[in-house]
């Protein structure tokens, strides 16, 4: 799809959620775009996604994109990286400074919403939790008053943290969880807890047609160098021949799921019909799990360094496992996770090995 830059003056000409646009964006003439109104093809659906910056959302833009979606991203930058949005030059996304906090300013139609801004990062749980609280909690209400207003369907993005420290194994859907309510990682976990709700409550109240995915330790190009999550840490240190940080004793499990596996499952839930889909909380994850410190030794295989493995005290409130129940995905969507742990790792380290090169080459 061509990409048209507009002139900021002429976004009028599209319906606009909102009239400003964060200078970043425009400096990075990420701006949109195209003439909407001069040439908008009916069949063209159009999407909201907040957290459309981050890593999640930036994926699920790029997929809508691809099937000519007309995408809005609401996005406030704070938790977005320049390598998050570079793809967006190629393409004809309208990018809203918008803080999900704050009611959506709204004008034109929309068919799907989805909700998928909230900081995720183990680094952000200690500096920013009433942001992350707030997000989940108070921007879930708008996106789903959002939804609901443009008699739109909302899928929104919970979490394998909903489930917390579970005491069994894999986690159907149907489980309550096991959640500490006074750690760091509450406001991330009971904030996506409260949003699973909210959800329903508006689907009980409103009829609303809105589902929910829980995606379970999603990894892949495009995240943040600095995240502080394991894959990004330890393909960024093994890069570096930096110590790798096994924190604990490295016995903690996880399944990890490749980027592009998650979207496709986001996509199949957002496409099943309403009589199907409303309501619907659906696990995306993949079933094979793995000990991290098995992982520090893949991950060093894959980028063939051999840095030592540092042991670091355990994060407050970290599970000692977690994993998928699966079947709900495969019979609802026809759905499983294709991507192995070696090939998504491999894809994984060649981007940080790329971005990590032209950052030098940049410093230079
Ligand atoms: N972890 C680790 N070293 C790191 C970062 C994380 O050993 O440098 C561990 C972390 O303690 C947890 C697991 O890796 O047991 C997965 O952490 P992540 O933050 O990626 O996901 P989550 O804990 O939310 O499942």
């Amino acid at each position: 799809m061509s990409r048209h830059r507009t002139p900021l003056s002429q976004t009028s000409l599209r319906p606009p959620l909102a009239k400003t646009v964060c200078d970043r964006h425009k400096s990075l003439n990420l701006l949109s775009s195209k003439p909407v109104l001069a040439h908008k093809m009916e069949k063209n659906k159009r999407a909201v996604v907040t957290g459309g910056l981050g890593f999640l959302g930036g994926h699920l833009v790029e997929s809508l994109v691809a099937d000519e979606y007309e995408v809005t991203i609401l996005d406030n930058g704070m938790s977005a990286r320049d390598e998050a949005f570079e793809y967006l030059q190629a393409s004809s996304v309208e990018i809203i400074d918008h803080d999900v906090r704050r009611p959506f300013p709204s004008s034109g139609a929309f068919d799907e919403v989805y909700h998928f801004a909230s900081r995720a990062s183990p680094t952000d749980f200690e500096e920013h939790p009433v942001e992350i609280a707030l997000t989940n909690s108070q921007g879930t209400e708008n996106a789903l008053a959002f939804a609901h207003k443009h008699d739109a369907r909302a899928i929104v993005a919970s979490s394998s943290a909903v489930y917390g420290d579970p005491e069994v194994s894999p986690q159907h859907e149907s489980y309550p969880g096991h959640v500490p309510l006074h750690n760091e990682r509450a406001p991330y976990d009971e904030g996506k807890r409260f949003a699973e709700a909210l959800t329903e409550a508006y689907v009980r109240k409103h009829d609303l047609d809105a589902r929910i995915i829980r995606p379970f330790n999603v990894y892949g190009p495009r995240m943040r160098l600095d995240d502080g999550r394991v894959i990004p840490n330890f393909v960024t240190q093994a890069l570096a021949s930096e110590p790798i940080t096994v924190y604990g004793d490295g016995t903690q499990s996880r399944c990890f799921c490749y980027i592009d596996d998650v979207v496709r499952g986001v996509r199949k839930l957002a496409s099943l019909p309403t009589e199907e889909g409303r309501g619907t909380v659906v696990n995306l994850g993949r079933q094979k799990s793995i000990e991290i410190r098995e992982l520090a030794e893949t991950v060093k295989r894959i980028v063939e360094t051999s840095p030592e493995i540092v042991y670091k005290p355990l994060p407050e409130g970290d599970p000692s496992s977690r994993s998928p129940a699966v079947e709900r995905a495969a019979a609802l969507l026809d759905w499983s996770a294709s991507t192995t742990l070696q090939s998504g790792l491999k894809e994984t380290v060649e981007w940080y090995r790329d971005r990590i090169e032209m950052s030098s080459a940049q410093q230079r």
